[in-house]
């Protein structure tokens, strides 16, 4: 069976070159770098080498790079951190409604223990109003952290413009930018950032490492304690093998990004496109401008139906994709972002999210485009919310009953 990937936000295959280059340090390079003899110095060239290429992606220094165990880590970290260092300030976050939970749970937390959380609303468009941020601010606020993109839309957020006036008001500010790594330009100094959040293995490296960029001079407690590793700001024995990877990583997003993604754009837009062409009652989920989202990203609703049967049946096809109403936990609750952008409930339950990477292939947007009107039909015809023009006979009975009834 074919076996076409669209969930590139969930998570990247390993590059081959990262893979290649983790490989030694599995097997003779597997000192602990913080030795003192040869096999740790073995491997502590490679972690400082590893913390120039991610530097080098991000335009700042390699002393300001603190690698951490995934991107959820360094959002807690920073969040936490910063809270914690600058309680003595004040007590007020502002983020916004559609953070990752990464951001999102760890405000909650900090709410239950005395800070004043404000959750900035989006439009239907998944869009913030940045006065109302600047508005938002008050003596008592010691952290903005909004994210780079947005991992369900797709959505990129001004973040230049948050950045002068975090910088004006002189506010730390902090960036999830583990979906706009890799996929758009991110320059930490242009930006005005004081820390940003990346995660390996949403760019071709391995899961379970991530990295902090924490701008030099900005106080922070420690998050994890014990040994002295990373200046002694995170303790715990170095992964080096996947520190190694997401160097690797890193610099390949530097050489090959830009060229990449306007392949993945086209491709995206050729998705887009087509969907919104040939399948009726379909909705756009995020900003309708392609300039303002990832170029990888569609998040699609395709109204009557769940958006979960839609992705059983594209896998068995061997499509994969992913839900906008992903329910983690279980629950029925449709996702926030789709909730946070005033999404009617029905919508949010029937949104799908495609995340494409270089890897796809016009051949495999080919197979969607014809695989998927058939497949939404079908379903469509199954749902008791689809008013059809005219009932095939065996079902209409049923169907008249539940419209009727609804
Ligand atoms: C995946 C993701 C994270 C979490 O990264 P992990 O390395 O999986 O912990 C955080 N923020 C965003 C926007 C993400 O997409």
């Amino acid at each position: 069976m074919k076996q076409i990937y669209l969930d590139n936000n969930a998570t990247t295959a390993v590059k081959p070159e990262v893979l290649e280059a983790m490989l030694p340090y599995f097997r003779e390079q597997f000192g602990n770098p913080s030795s003192v003899h040869w096999a740790g110095r073995m491997v502590s060239g490679a972690i400082e080498k590893a913390r120039e290429q991610v530097a080098e992606l991000l335009n700042c220094s390699p002393a300001e790079i603190i690698f951490v165990s995934c991107g959820s880590e360094g959002d807690n970290f920073a969040i936490k951190g910063t809270a914690e260092a600058l309680r003595h300030k004040g007590n007020h976050i502002i983020t916004t409604t559609v953070e990752h939970p990464a951001v999102l749970e760890t405000c909650e937390y900090l709410e239950k223990n005395g800070f004043e959380v404000t959750y900035l609303p989006v439009d239907k468009d998944g869009m913030l109003d940045l006065a109302e941020l600047e508005a938002a601010i008050t003596d008592k606020t010691v952290l903005i952290s909004v994210m780079w993109a947005n991992n369900e839309t797709g959505n990129l957020f001004p973040i230049h413009a948050i950045g002068e006036i975090a910088s004006r008001h002189k506010v730390r500010f902090h960036t999830d930018a583990v979906q706009a790594i890799g996929k758009v330009p991110v320059d930490v100094k242009a930006a005005k950032v004081d820390m940003l959040v990346l995660s390996g293995h949403k760019i071709g490296a391995p899961k379970g490492i991530g990295a902090l960029y924490l701008r030099r001079g900005t106080r922070m407690t420690r998050f994890m304690h014990g040994g002295h590793q990373e200046r002694n700001r995170r303790a715990g024995t170095h992964n080096v093998a996947g520190i190694v990877g997401l160097g690797v990583a890193c610099e390949l997003a530097r050489l090959h990004q830009e060229k990449d993604y306007v392949s993945v754009r086209r491709l995206r837009d050729k998705l887009e496109r087509g969907i919104l062409s040939t399948v009726p009652d379909v909705k756009l989920n995020g900003h309708p401008d392609p300039d303002l989202r990832l170029p990888n990203t569609l998040n699609v609703s395709f109204n009557f139906i769940e958006g979960e049967s839609l992705l059983l049946f594209f896998d068995m096809k061997g499509i994969a994709a992913s839900s906008g109403s992903a329910c983690t936990s279980g629950s029925l609750e449709p996702s926030h972002v789709m909730q946070a952008m005033g999404v009617d409930i029905v919508l949010a339950h029937s949104s799908v999210r495609f995340s494409l990477s270089a890897e796809n292939t016009e051949d495999e947007i080919d197979y969607i485009l014809a695989e998927l009107p058939p497949i939404v039909q079908r379903l469509r015809d199954m749902s008791p919310l689809y008013q059809r023009e005219e009932p095939t006979p065996l079902h209409c009975d049923e169907c008249r009953m539940v419209h009727k009834a609804s």
